[in-house]
């Protein structure tokens, strides 16, 4: 686009303040305040006290899950979550299009990720992939809810079940979403959750991990503090991923707050889908009949050609703009430096995923972005698109 339409559409619409993608939900001061004194007066900052108690059986009855077991964060549940299904070696099939946190875990954990191709219209995991990159070394299969879109996760077991291979969902981003009448944790053998401060449910730093059977969840509690039994026996070598009571106590005042955080989200995608449908080039995640979606982000697919922008464009003009959109994700962890080398890393076996993250772009989203920002955002959007056109 030439440097003047440029000027002259940050001219009209540039926002006066910075807009993020997300901005964390906070609850009042007055009542984490009130939860301080508690902590102040208990003198119990860690360790499995009362307030991570209530919030991990809380989530337990939001989740609608048996088994959960609350953590410092999503990252250590992943690793957590391969180690207590003695996962330490071999291969993993996972996807490339995910936050660095999914492949970073099994190179932790000693074992080598194997890329598999994505999904074109859900982004996930290409389920019907799978098969064939298992090797006799292959343990797992490692699929992200990505965007809060599920997973094929019937093809996914299938796959699993025909193969005896563990199935680990990374459902960072899938808080509170439902699948087939079903909460999203309850697929695979384990499902981990992060609650950092830009997830849909935040307890600053934090997540969780869900599992299938009594003697994981002992097992996963192990592992989350030193491998420290109740008798204050040593079993095994274990780590220290425990949330702390500050945290809890924020978590706490969030988790009531969901709902409301998930409608206003929703309302804010229905506008976004509105205001952009009419611009040819511009791709939305589906709206899919089986699934309760939690609206964690926004993201939309730039096709080059239609539009008359390049997603790096478009997504130049909306920073210009102040709107700090992002490109959630790129590059793949397959074009990373750690993992480039890897045989399944070569573009040519992840043709799908190579294209969508030149595409993809996320915008502003959370439950208390304006409606007339988002309505600027669009208007920046329209701009650039029209400006294209009239050429
Ligand atoms: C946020 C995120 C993680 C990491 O969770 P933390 O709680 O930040 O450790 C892992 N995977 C995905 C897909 C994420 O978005």
């Amino acid at each position: 686009m030439e440097q003047s339409k440029i000027a002259e559409i940050v001219r009209n619409y540039r926002l006066t303040e910075g807009e993020y993608v997300m901005r964390p939900t906070m609850p009042a001061l007055e009542d984490y305040t009130s939860y301080l004194r508690g902590i102040w007066d208990r003198r119990m900052l860690t360790n499995d006290a009362v307030l991570h108690q209530e919030l991990e059986l809380r989530l337990r009855e939001y989740l609608g899950t048996e088994y959960l077991a609350l953590l410092s964060n999503g990252t250590l549940a992943l690793m957590i979550a391969l180690r207590a299904l003695n996962i330490d070696a071999g291969e993993v099939i996972t996807t490339p299009f995910t936050f660095p946190a999914t492949t970073h875990v099994l190179s932790w954990s000693g074992v080598t990720p194997v890329f598999c191709d994505v999904d074109p219209i859900t982004f996930n995991i290409d389920a019907t992939q799978i098969a064939g990159h298992i090797s006799s070394r292959t343990k797992a299969i490692l699929a992200v809810h990505v965007f809060g879109t599920p997973c094929d996760t019937a093809v996914i077991q299938a796959v699993a079940d025909r193969y005896g291979l563990y199935v680990i969902y990374d459902a960072a981003h899938a808080f509170g979403v439902k699948y087939r009448g079903r909460s999203i944790v309850e697929y695979g053998d384990m499902a981990m959750l992060s609650f950092h401060a830009t997830k849909v449910f935040s307890t600053i730093e934090g997540g969780a991990l869900v599992c299938r059977t009594p003697a994981q969840n002992r097992r996963i509690k192990l592992l989350k503090d030193f491998g420290i039994s109740a008798e204050s026996e040593v079993i095994e070598p274990g780590i220290n991923a425990k949330l702390d009571e500050f945290r809890a106590a924020f978590g706490l005042l969030n988790l009531p707050r969901i709902e409301s955080e998930i409608a206003s989200r929703k309302r804010i995608s229905l506008i976004y889908r509105e205001r952009l449908m009419g611009m040819p080039g511009l791709r939305f995640l589906p709206v899919l009949d089986e699934v309760e979606a939690n609206f964690c982000y926004f993201p939309i697919l730039v096709n080059n050609s239609e539009f008359g922008m390049t997603r790096d464009e478009l997504n130049d003009l909306l920073r210009e703009c102040n709107v700090m959109s992002r490109k959630y994700f790129c590059p793949l962890m397959s074009r990373v430096a750690c993992y480039v080398a890897l045989p399944s890393a070569s573009p040519a076996n992840l043709p799908r995923a190579e294209i969508l993250s030149n595409q993809v772009l996320c915008l502003p989203i959370y439950g208390t972005l304006q409606v007339s920002t988002v309505h600027q955002v669009c208007d920046i959007i329209e701009a650039g698109y029209l400006c294209q056109r009239c050429r």
